[in-house]
């Protein structure tokens, strides 16, 4: 039998995304085949996404990150959720937090009886039963245990770090386990004639690089998916209608917030994202709505400190490309789609990505079924982020300007129509077995839109509504209690800093 086993693997682009990808594959193919990397210093890389959610870790626990190494060398700092501020209304604030509702041994089951008694009178607020808000909002942290007994328990953490000394420290990683960096500007694709796979890079310095599997890591040019291979892009801006975002970063003038904001604006909503030696912010809008100088006005005049250089225009388009994954090239990253950042969902993307390609990693054939499972899959992904996403510029009640106004009547996703009517008529939240935001974050969401839900699971009814009351007065205090015994954020972080191991980098 002939040994159809990839001999070689070619990224093209060394972003978050290239370097992801070859940080992992390195890890996974232990030198079985060659990898190598192209990227462009003329190019250069986006240059944001320093927001992250919880599944981080596992990406990290896989390549092998030491975690006070990774803290350290990153300026990273710990976030607990999302403060979102004057989505429903102006003014109006509400948090998004990682982890769960409730007492360490309550399930989803808590929210019933929240909404229950919400509905019976109870004016407390949600952000009340979440240990992770209630840490957030007080400029605490603490890492979660796995102690179902411990209140720390319900938490759930992930970072802000400096998007390119993530990279560095990504590509320090990988070419320890041997990826070969290559420096050029990619002038060609060559393509096999009868098959159309491509089978080389040649760089504007003549150099000729060929490979077996191709990953398109070149951010939004999508160069080999979109260019080369013609995979189609799914436009999503009729949903998702902002297009523009201008970047600055600003000098820190407080500790870290371990939270990111989001705060909505005229025409779209600015993101502060605290780092230990800046303060990363961004205006992410709809240019159908206000112009590049009003933005970047507002974006001026909200910043905490002083600014640290002019905002960085950025261009984008939501959606995705229907086929990710196409003959041998397999995109990760922005050139696979692009989801705006309310949720910070772009990483937690290319990981799912790099997930899926290592359980359907091909052979030299790449049988179409492989690629065909990749791209259901990968779809599947990208449509419940996006439905996410929606509900947050649909839901709003007060916000008068056109984007808004906009927003509030269009027309949406069958699945999110449907997943707000489940949740208004009956408090239920329901969910695909493999959906990435989870029973807290849509309840919280949901909630702090603006949607009430107007019943609850019946079930609840077997508790009496006095002992209900009881329990959750019990842990609303309790709560508060945990919130106060954690260290400061910046406590956390001190200490995990100081907790590095041995110098030695983590290898293979
Ligand atoms: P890029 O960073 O653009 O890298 C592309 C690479 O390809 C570069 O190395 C470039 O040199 C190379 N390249 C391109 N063409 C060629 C060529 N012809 N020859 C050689 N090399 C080439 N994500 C989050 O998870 N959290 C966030 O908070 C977040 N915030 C964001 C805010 C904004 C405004 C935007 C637009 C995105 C944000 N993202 C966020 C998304 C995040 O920035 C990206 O997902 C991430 O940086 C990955 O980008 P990439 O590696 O795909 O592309």
């Amino acid at each position: 039998m002939t040994d159809r086993r990839i001999r070689q693997v070619v990224i093209l682009g060394g972003g978050t995304a290239g370097w992801m990808a070859a940080a992992a594959l390195s890890k996974a193919a232990k030198r079985q085949f060659r990898i190598s990397l192209i990227e462009s210093d003329e190019i250069g890389t986006i240059g944001v996404g320093e927001a992250t959610i919880p599944t981080i870790h596992w990406f990290n626990q896989l390549v092998g990150l030491d975690e006070a190494r990774f803290v350290r060398e990153t300026q990273a700092t710990y976030k607990l959720g999302i403060e979102f501020v004057g989505w429903a209304k102006p003014g109006h604030r509400y948090f998004h937090p990682f982890g769960r509702y409730g007492a360490p041994p309550d399930g989803p089951m808590f929210l019933h009886h929240l909404i229950r008694a919400r509905l019976g009178g109870l004016a407390d607020r949600f952000e009340d039963y979440s240990l992770a808000t209630q840490a957030a909002l007080a400029g605490r942290f603490a890492k979660p245990t796995d102690d179902p007994r411990n209140w720390l328990s319900t938490l759930g953490y992930a970072y802000h770090f400096d998007a390119a000394l993530y990279a560095r420290h990504l590509r320090e990683l990988a070419e320890s386990r041997g990826v070969a960096r290559r420096e050029g500007k990619v002038a060609r694709v060559e393509q096999d004639g009868e098959t159309g796979f491509v089978t080389a890079l040649v760089t504007d310095r003549g150099e000729r690089i060929e490979g077996d599997l191709f990953l398109d890591c070149s951010g939004m040019r999508a160069l080999l998916i979109g260019d080369t291979l013609g995979s189609p892009f799914e436009d999503w801006s009729h949903w998702l209608p902002c297009d523009r975002a201008l970047a600055v970063p600003s000098e820190r003038v407080a500790p870290p917030t371990p939270f990111t904001r989001a705060t909505a604006d005229e025409a779209g909503w600015r993101w502060r994202i605290p780092l230990r030696h800046r303060t990363g912010n961004g205006y992410v809008y709809s240019s159908a709505f206000i112009g590049d100088d009003a933005a970047a006005a507002a974006l001026l005049a909200g910043l905490d400190g002083r600014p640290l250089a002019d905002p960085r225009p950025i261009r984008f388009r939501t959606g995705r490309r229907r086929e990710a994954w196409r003959k041998n090239v397999v995109a990760v990253g922005l050139s696979s789609g692009f989801l705006e950042p309310l949720e910070s969902t772009s990483i937690h993307l290319i990981q799912s990505a790099i997930a899926k390609l290592l359980s359907l990693f091909p052979t030299r054939d790449c049988e179409p079924l492989v690629a065909e499972q990749f791209n259901r899959v990968l779809g599947d992904d990208y449509e419940a982020v996006r439905d996410f996403l929606v509900l947050h510029y649909h839901a709003t009640a007060d916000r008068t300007q056109p984007l808004w106004e906009h927003c509030r009547h269009m027309m949406l996703p069958d699945t999110l129509v449907y997943k707000e009517e489940q949740f208004r008529r009956t408090g239920r939240i329901v969910l695909g077995t493999d959906e990435l935001f989870r029973e807290a974050s849509w309840f919280a969401v949901l909630m702090g839109q603006g949607i009430a839900p107007r019943d609850y699971n019946p079930l609840m009814d077997a508790v009496p509504a006095g002992a209900a009351l009881a329990h959750l007065a019990q842990v609303k205090q309790a709560i508060r209690a945990a919130a106060e015994r954690m260290p400061s954020h910046e406590a956390a972080l001190r200490d995990q800093i100081a907790a590095e191991p041995a110098p030695a980098r983590a290898v293979a």
